[in-house]
Order: C-alpha cells, then structure tokens, then sequence
C-alpha cells in the first residue's frame, strides 16, 4: 500500500469516529465513572453468600441445621456446631470458600430459616487467594444490612385439657346385686347334720333298692336335696 493512500485511510477513520462522537454528544451518558459511581445490580442477582441476622436481637439466624452445607455442589460451606445445654445446636463455625463458590443459590434456597442469602455485593478482588475464604463473622457483616423477609415465627400450639371423662354406665348401677347372692346361699351345713346323725342315711340306704332300678343318677340327686318329707320323719319319731 502505497503511502498516500494509508493518508487517505487514516483520514477516514478519524472522521468516522469523529462522526459517531458528535452524534451520542447532545446524548446522555450511558457508561458509569467506576469506581465513583456503581451499577445497582438486580434484587435477585447472585452476587456473594452473606450471613442474616435477627433484625431486633441482633443475633445470626442459623439454625446449623446443615441443609445448606449438604446442599452446596462445591462444598464450599463448611459448618461446626455444638449441641448446648438447652439440647439445640449451636453454631461455632460458619465458612464459605468464595474460590470454589459457583454461586448457584442452593445454599439460599435450601435454608429454611431466612438466614443465608445471596447478596448483590460483589467487588471481592484480592490478590491473596485464601482471603476468599470467609468466616462467620465476616458473613454476618456482609449481611448486616441486605434487606430480606424475616421468615414468619411459628406461634406455639395451645393445648387444650382433656374434658374429665363421664363415668361409665356400668359405675352409675347401684351394686344390688351382690346383696341377692348372699340371699340365695345354700343353708349352713350344720342344719343338715343332724339330720344324718339321726338315722336319715340310714333311712336312705334302706331306700336304695327302690330308687336305682338301672341308672345311678337319682340316687345322687336325693343326696343332695333334702327332701321335705325325711325332714319331717324326725319330728315324727320324737
Ligand atoms: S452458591 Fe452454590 S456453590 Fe456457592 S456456597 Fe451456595 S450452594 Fe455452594
Ligand atoms: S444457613 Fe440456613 S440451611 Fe444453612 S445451617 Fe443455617 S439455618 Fe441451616
């Protein structure tokens, strides 16, 4: 290419620019003065895993039920907790490995507890890889002030008292009838005795040809029932 010629070309170039400048000029500005000025990022973009806290006490919402941890692909959250005297468990340990973080949102959407949340923050550069690697209490100040809806609090179920069980109707019976068995004993068998010893059986024992012609159960019957005429023989004797 000749010389005159890359002249030519530069001209034109410069007068293409000059062209598309003068254009966008009475425009407003679509680029951003970084880092004085920001993007607002989109309430629901992915930026980094935060910590949330109780708005009135202060305190972290974790319940270290592990979901999250379980949740993550990456195992990039790791969780220590202690059982306390109260038998819950508490946190000791909370901390998100940001190099190996693929900023899924399972971890958000695994806790139930509305305290982990994937922030809009982002800006973490460092030049020392381990300071990716955030603890529970940096978590909980990058979360101080993300905005999120506390999860509604469970109210406490009211138990009610069982109603005093009515008496059942078998209880509610007068007991008459114990009374009547006791009537319907049998004589005492002292009455009967001295029937025998004055020559009844001796009397039966003279009857028993005449009562066991073949089979040998009336005899026995009249053993046990007193008849009403032998009761009267003693009289007749005396
Ligand atoms: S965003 Fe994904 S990879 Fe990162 S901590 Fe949560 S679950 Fe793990
Ligand atoms: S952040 Fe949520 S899911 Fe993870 S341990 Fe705490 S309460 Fe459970």
């Amino acid at each position: 290419m000749s010389l005159f010629k890359k002249v030519i070309d530069g001209v034109y170039n410069l007068l293409l620019g000059l062209k598309v400048t003068s254009l966008r000029l009475p425009e407003r500005a679509v680029t951003l003065q970084y880092p004085d000025e920001r993007w607002e990022m989109p309430e629901r973009s992915r930026g980094i895993v935060v910590l949330l806290s109780d708005k009135e006490t202060g305190k972290l919402n974790c319940t270290a039920c592990l979901l999250c941890q379980k949740a993550c692909p990456t195992a990039a959250i790791t969780i220590e907790r202690e059982k306390g005297e109260d038998k819950k468990w508490h946190l000791t340990s909370f901390t998100v490995d940001n190099t190996i973080c693929c900023f899924c949102g399972l971890c958000e959407e695994a806790c139930n507890f509305s305290a982990l949340k994937m922030a809009t923050k982002y800006e973490f550069s460092v030049y020392d890889q381990s300071e990716l690697v955030f603890d529970m209490k940096k978590l909980q100040e990058l979360g101080r002030d993300v905005p999120y809806t506390p999860r509604p609090k469970k109210k406490k179920p009211v138990v009610k008292k069982p109603a005093p069980a009515e008496p059942a109707a078998d209880e509610m019976k007068p007991k008459a009838e114990p009374e009547k068995e006791t009537e319907s004993k049998p004589e005492p068998e002292a009455e009967t005795k001295p029937e025998a010893a004055s020559g009844d059986l001796f009397d039966d024992a003279k009857k028993e040809p005449e009562s066991n012609p073949e089979s040998g159960a009336e005899p026995a019957q009249k053993e046990n029932k007193p008849d009403s005429s032998e009761d009267k023989k003693p009289e007749a004797q005396e």
